[in-house]
């Protein structure tokens, strides 16, 4: 930049063009790469916890999503930066293995490489960094094992569930529905002890479909023992409620089939337009026939027919549903043992499925109506029907009890859970703070800032919750050194007791180890990465 006189005397400046921005490399792109990600982190931060704040993000057609969900928050933020979108994979993966836990995970990563920053100022090498972290979380994922508590639900009585309850509770209560948790969570239990299977330790949520439709309120939710397709019978004049029915699903065009466009029909009389009607109505009976015949009572389809088809099959006395979607298509099959019929000549008894019960049936005052297919022998398929005011509270609902499902299945494969509002994070930290003192190498710096880099949780919860940040941790934190206790955790309810176990506050080990791991993976990475090359910039 210089000054420099017209010739009129006036003054100006002459900024120099800007020199070619060069790429940065090196320790310089490591701390630029760490920036990026902090900011994605930062985001995140006040969404976590009983009081976290929710998220408006608006679509790229206008449309908006409300939620509290880490993994859905950054699906829908369209980060940019390359370093960030490694963030995005890493609360999609926390969401793919364990299905909770997706903010936390991130806000960990995010302050893990805050620590970073400053151990690289102070002359450490990335690697020293990344080795000490390795091996901080080997021993904090070795102290979540140990403070972890084990419990059965074995018998399946009321009480042996009751700890099964609370932990999808403690998944609810940072939710929009945290108002509604216990009996949300009592039909999350209910849906995954009936799909699980106990002795192989296994829960197919595939067999739990989440469903909703807008209106009604959040309290007129309901768990159904089968499959609610949101459809009606084709025709008013068929029957709302069907017992011992045999079902037949049918993927092929079940009509007459259309002139192709290649052929030439000519109809100039009436005779011929008749003649033509006859002959497809003649086809049409004699599939409707053929159906009743293979001894179906109900015909799903999944393409639709006319109404004049419509009114054959009312008349015919075979009822029938249209239009009904794929994913419905294999849940119902999954659901009531019925093979799939892609061709109508290959139908026959064998490939019915069967239903103890289909009704039609409508939801409160609106005129929604579905049907229900419950008793269904071949599995135990269930539904959870979410009611909800608007449509962004039951997208939400719906995020939020796919949590608490996956929260239950993880229970059901691993029964062992540590506690939450911070304290297996606290006591983590404390574990490796200690075994830093036995470390001889540059390593224990890194080890020592991977146990603060654990207290951006707890801060975290109790900033959320309008609490003083340090004051409150210190507190508990000296707490758990002194009383050796790992129940102690941040009180984000204010209900006057910091034993989270009294607050019933639980997590799963399995989700909370795979927060540690994941973040320090990607923390690893990010640490490794010196330079970002696009494209275009190969030099
Ligand atoms: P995530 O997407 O990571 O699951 P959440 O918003 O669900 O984020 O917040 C989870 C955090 O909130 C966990 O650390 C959990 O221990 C804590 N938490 C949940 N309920 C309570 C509570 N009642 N008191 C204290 N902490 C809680
Ligand atoms: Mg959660």
């Amino acid at each position: 930049m210089s000054l420099a006189f017209d010739e009129y005397g006036r003054p100006f400046i002459i900024i120099r063009e800007q020199e070619k921005q060069s790429r940065v490399k090196g320790i310089e792109a490591v701390k630029s790469n760490i920036q990026a990600a902090k900011a994605v982190s930062r985001v995140l931060r006040t969404s976590l916890g009983p009081k976290g704040m929710d998220k408006l993000l608006q679509g790229p057609d206008g449309d908006i999503v409300i939620t509290n969900d880490g993994a859905t928050i950054l699906e829908q933020m369209e980060v940019e930066h390359q370093v960030g979108k490694l963030l995005v994979e890493l609360s999609k993966s926390q969401d793919h293995e364990i299905g909770d836990g997706t903010t936390g995970v991130t806000v960990l990563a995010g302050s893990l490489l805050e620590q970073a920053e400053s151990l690289l100022d102070r002359g450490i090498h990335p690697l020293r960094i990344a080795e000490g972290y390795e091996m901080a979380c080997k021993i904090a994922t070795a102290e979540l094992e140990r403070i972890s508590t084990r419990f059965d639900f074995g018998t399946g009585t009321k009480e042996d569930l009751e700890p099964l309850i609370k932990t999808c509770m403690t998944t609810l209560s940072s939710k929009i529905v945290g108002r509604y948790k216990r009996p949300l969570a009592e039909m999350c239990v209910e849906a995954v002890l009936t799909v699980a299977d106990l002795e192989r330790k296994d829960v197919n949520l595939d067999l739990i479909k989440l469903d909703g439709k807008v209106g009604g309120r959040l309290e007129d939710s309901r768990l159904v023992q089968g499959v609610i397709l949101d459809k009606d019978m084709s025709h008013p004049q068929m029957p709302k409620e069907l017992h011992d029915v045999k079902i037949a699903i049918l993927t092929c065009p079940f009509e007459p089939p259309k002139p192709k466009t290649k052929h030439k029909v000519d109809i100039d009389t009436v005779e011929k337009f008749e003649a033509l009607r006859g002959a497809e109505k003649a086809y049409f009976t004699d599939m409707v026939r053929a159906c009743k015949a293979s001894g179906a009572t109900l015909v799903v389809c999944q393409w639709g027919f006319d109404d004049e088809a419509n009114h054959l099959l009312m008349h015919e006395g075979l009822p029938a549903v249209r239009w009904v979607g794929g994913v419905e298509i294999e849940l119902l099959a999954l659901a009531t043992g019925a093979r799939i019929v892609p061709r109508f000549q290959e139908l026959d008894a064998s490939k019915l499925g069967s239903a103890a019960l289909v009704k039609e049936v409508s939801f409160g005052t609106t005129r929604d109506r579905m049907l229900l297919v419950e008793g269904c022998p071949g599995s135990r398929a269930v539904t959870l029907f979410v009611r909800g005011g608007n449509k962004m509270v039951l997208e939400e609902t719906k995020r939020s009890l796919h949590d608490a499902l996956c929260v239950a299945r993880n229970l059901v494969r691993d029964n062992r859970v540590v506690y939450g509002g911070g304290a297996a994070e606290m006591a983590c930290s404390l574990a490796v703070e200690a075994a830093a003192e036995r470390v001889g190498g540059v390593e224990q710096y890194a080890m020592r800032a991977f146990a603060d880099a654990l207290d951006v949780i707890p801060l975290s919860l109790a900033e959320n919750s309008g609490l003083a940040p340090i004051a409150s941790l210190t507190e508990v934190k000296t707490r758990q050194l002194t009383e050796g206790d790992p129940h102690l955790g941040i009180d984000c309810n204010d209900l006057g007791t910091n034993d989270m176990r009294a607050q019933n506050v639980f997590e799963t080990l399995a989700g909370k180890r795979q927060q540690l791991q994941l973040a320090t993976q990607v923390c690893k990475m990010i640490l490794k990465i010196d330079d970002v090359i696009k494209p275009n910039e190969y030099a």
